[in-house]
């Protein structure tokens, strides 16, 4: 297994910069090669947010590897599946869209005759796209994840999952651990062949989707995407066995059996850690006394991190309520944009809060009131 890593540093978005960098990134992972190939971009697409809020992939980084790839002979198809993914659906909001238009590379609907795969004992329904293309690369962003805690490689591929079906994943894996496992029984399934992280800007604070954007500075390349996610949470700040995807696929050992083994490129990793990002609370898979304390507190629900809905923020747009696996959360029928969320039925995955785009769910604590 390729367990090479290379970071580089950028400041800002500048394409033909990031054009320079990617090429020194892939040569130095030995990226595979593309000439005539048929290569699928997966940029993270959360929601089709403007890039200034730092929820997606930045078109600036989608550009570079779509020009770097054609400049290797590759034909580029890009997509990716929001949380909330309607048929037809094009990123027009956060530019990649546009960016496919200027380049000729093509937009491709995951919702369009999706296919199955085996994955574990079963199998899931994933874009058709990647029975056609030779190569898939990832294009993740350096985002915590209230859930999750951070969001990187191995997250990235879920949205290969075309619409509410990756949602629907939560109701089926409900412990956090088991939801990691699954990413990576996904990730097992749907190789990615090359993975490369936006960390230009990241998101800190409440991720993935109502985060603050916070300059991080680097580019990050790998074909493993285990190795690349321990360096982007180091660099966050984060013990990266504390992770869950982390720390399972250190357990499970197909990636990466030891992050001694990692081969890295880049500036000392030390100088690149940002000690004040702001972390999601909860954290430390790895940590046998945190996993039993953890585990215990689970089982009593006022104790719990849960959505709390910031009526004076809600617009009505319904979209926490079209996501939630659980049929949780209902419109108040009397009261103008009032959620009301049924807590026994809440599992506590936090897609309501993804969706939100008003700041009007909270992931916090309540222990008293409902
Ligand atoms: S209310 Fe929110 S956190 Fe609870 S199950 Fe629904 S989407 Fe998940
Ligand atoms: S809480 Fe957010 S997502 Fe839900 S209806 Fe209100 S504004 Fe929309």
């Amino acid at each position: 297994m390729n367990t090479k890593v290379a970071v580089r540093k950028c400041d800002k978005y500048d394409t033909e910069e990031i054009i320079n960098l990617i090429t020194d990134i892939y040569t130095t992972c030995d990226g595979p090669e593309v000439n005539n190939k048929k290569v699928l971009l997966k940029p993270n697409i959360l929601i089709d947010a403007e890039p200034s809020r730092c929820v997606s992939t930045h078109p600036s980084v989608v550009e570079a590897m779509i020009r770097f790839l054609q400049s290797r002979g590759a034909i580029v198809y890009v997509g990716d599946s929001p949380s909330i993914h309607m048929r037809g659906f094009r990123s027009t909001n956060s530019g990649i869209y546009q960016v496919c238009e200027k380049t000729g590379a093509i937009w491709v609907d995951f919702l369009i005759n999706p296919s199955d795969v085996p994955l574990g004992n079963g199998k899931i329904r994933i874009a058709s796209i990647i029975t056609e293309v030779d190569l898939i690369i990832s294009l993740p962003k350096f985002k915590n994840h209230e859930l999750m805690i951070f969001t990187g490689a191995v997250k990235n591929t879920l949205g290969l999952v075309p619409g509410l079906t990756k949602a629907k994943q939560h109701a089926i894996y409900q412990d956090r651990d088991k939801f990691a496992s699954f990413l990576l029984d996904l990730n097992d399934s749907v190789i990615s062949h090359f993975f490369l992280m936006d960390g230009i800007i990241g998101m800190e604070g409440p991720g993935p989707g109502q985060g603050i954007p916070v300059k991080t500075g680097v580019l990050i390349g790998s074909s493993n995407p285990v190795a690349l996610d321990i360096k982007a949470t180091t660099i966050a700040g984060y013990d990266p066995i504390s992770i869950p995807t982390n720390y399972l696929a250190l357990k499970r050992g197909k990636w990466l059996k030891d992050p001694a083994d990692i081969i890295y490129d880049g500036p000392e990793i030390e100088s690149l850690i940002k000690k004040d990002f702001k972390k999601i609370p909860d954290t430390g898979s790895g940590n046998k006394a945190f996993r039993f304390v953890y585990n215990r507190l689970k089982r009593i629900r006022r104790l719990q991190r849960r959505p709390v809905f910031i009526h004076e923020n809600c617009i009505g747009c319904r979209e926490c309520i079209k996501i939630c696996p659980q049929n949780a959360i209902v419109m108040h029928c009397e009261k103008k944009n009032h959620v009301v969320l049924t807590d026994r039925k809440c599992i506590r995955c936090f897609c309501c809060s993804e969706v939100c785009q008003s700041n009007a769910v909270e992931i916090r604590r309540k222990l008293f009131g409902v």
